[in-house]
């Protein structure tokens, strides 16, 4: 999400304000901080990082700080750092024309409804487009600041969503990635409400119907919103890649039930086999936090249980980190970091042995990659359909193509392989 944001404050400033990129920080005339604050560390580093720009920049240059740290901390950035000349959240980034111009300027409002703002064209990549196709989310997990830094879930316009991949495939994308809190909630909430009824199967389908679409990604889908009818829209679509991030959180229903997850562990795993039946060659990926506040041994074993069940080809681990403004912050039977990091760890050394045999499966496969990066290694690296990370030594003509590939040697983190077609 931050990266489309981004995407979008560089086409506003390059279509309405005439700059251009930079990647010189003193020779800028503006700076600007993309912030995250899911987790506590990027929050931290926000102003040890104004500090390295303000030494860095040139006199009378303005430096800007946008997203979600910017919305839930507000305010108190200027007063942090002075040098600060505009605060913008994550729901306003259309205001960015104003913002450059305007001292002090702040806008952080959540309930501001961008959702039928037509943003100009960038694209950090040329192969694969990000598409945003909602703003917000109405959940409530109770970990999660997400609700007060983007506001209340609001379906973005299926023609604008249509129109933006329309123009990425004629710019040359082969993939959409569609992107939003929880994509297949998709069609709850229209700003307009004449807009006509859909939901995120149908979207699928609609995006599938673009010719030049070749690919469709999606991130994140909620396992609650998980229905039959859009497992088997899944399943079928063959222009809808087969890789799914399901974000479990945990594997107890306890603990799902104190995060406010909406789901237990038997759906869960319900859905996630049920894939796997669906589609053998599906990959799974997953968000796993560890030590929420309450997590018993029993707890975690459950979290346990879940990655042996589904043997997630990717998981994504964290350890629970308390974030301001939300509920679990202030649940009193808070976890002994040490007793969460050791879980940490004997969770990712689980998944690493799982990594090893999943791994071996991948031997003589033929993939279809679709090449999109030249590596300091001098190797072409790509996506397979089902989102393993592929790398063959190849010519630069062929980023941008999808081609078969079969694979050579497996290894846990990348497949090498060579092209066969
Ligand atoms: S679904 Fe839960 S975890 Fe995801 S953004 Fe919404 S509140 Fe946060």
């Amino acid at each position: 999400m931050n990266v489309r944001d981004s995407e979008h404050i560089i086409a506003e400033l390059k279509e309405k304000e005439n700059y251009t990129l930079s990647n010189d920080a003193s020779n800028a005339d503006l700076i600007l901080i993309n912030t995250c604050s899911v987790r506590e560390k990027p929050v931290s580093k926000l102003f040890s990082e104004i500090g390295v720009f303000n030494k860095k920049k040139k006199p009378g240059a303005k430096i800007g700080v946008c997203g979600c740290s910017a919305s839930h901390l507000g305010e108190e950035i200027f007063k942090r750092a002075p040098e600060v000349n505009f605060v913008l959240g994550a729901r306003n980034v259309s205001k960015i024309s104003q913002a450059i111009k305007e001292d002090k300027f702040l806008s952080v409002d959540i309930d501001y409804d961008e959702s039928s703002y037509a943003f100009g064209e960038f694209r950090s990549s040329s192969y694969k487009a990000f598409v945003n196709i909602s703003i917000g989310c109405d959940k409530k997990c109770t970990y999660c600041i997400v609700p007060n830094t983007r506001g209340e879930e609001i379906s973005i316009p299926a023609d604008l969503i249509a129109k933006e991949a329309e123009i990425a495939t004629k710019n040359g994308a082969k993939e959409i990635f569609l992107l939003g809190q929880n994509v297949n909630n998709y069609g709850r909430r229209f700003s307009d409400k004449s807009h006509k009824k859909m939901d995120f199967s149908d979207l699928l389908e609609m995006i599938s119907q673009i010719d030049e679409v070749q690919r469709i990604r999606f991130t994140s889908p909620h396992p609650l919103h998980m229905d039959d009818k859009f497992l088997s829209m899944f399943a079928s679509n063959p222009k809808v890649c087969k890789s799914m991030h399901m974000p479990l959180q945990s594997g107890s229903t306890r603990v799902l039930e104190q995060m406010k997850r909406g789901y237990s562990k038997e759906w869960f795993l319900n859905r996630a086999l049920k894939l796997r039946e669906m589609i053998p060659e599906v990959s799974i990926s997953t968000d796993i936090i560890v030590g929420f506040p309450g997590e018993s041994e029993e707890d975690f074993k459950d979290t346990l249980d879940v990655v042996r069940q589904v043997r997630f080809e990717q998981i994504f681990s964290f350890k629970y980190s308390p974030r301001p403004l939300t509920r679990a912050a202030e649940f009193t039977n808070q976890v002994d970091p040490k007793v969460a990091s050791a879980r940490l760890q004997q969770l990712q050394e689980l998944q690493q042995s799982i990594l090893d045999e999943i791994s071996q499966k991948h031997l003589n496969r033929v993939y279809e990659v679709y090449f999109e990066e030249k590596r300091d290694n001098g190797m072409l690296a790509g996506r397979s359909d089902n989102n393993a990370l592929v790398q063959v030594e190849g010519k630069d003509e062929w980023l941008g193509e999808i081609k078969k590939v079969k694979i050579t040697n497996p290894k846990r983190l990348s497949l090498y392989g060579e092209v066969v077609i």
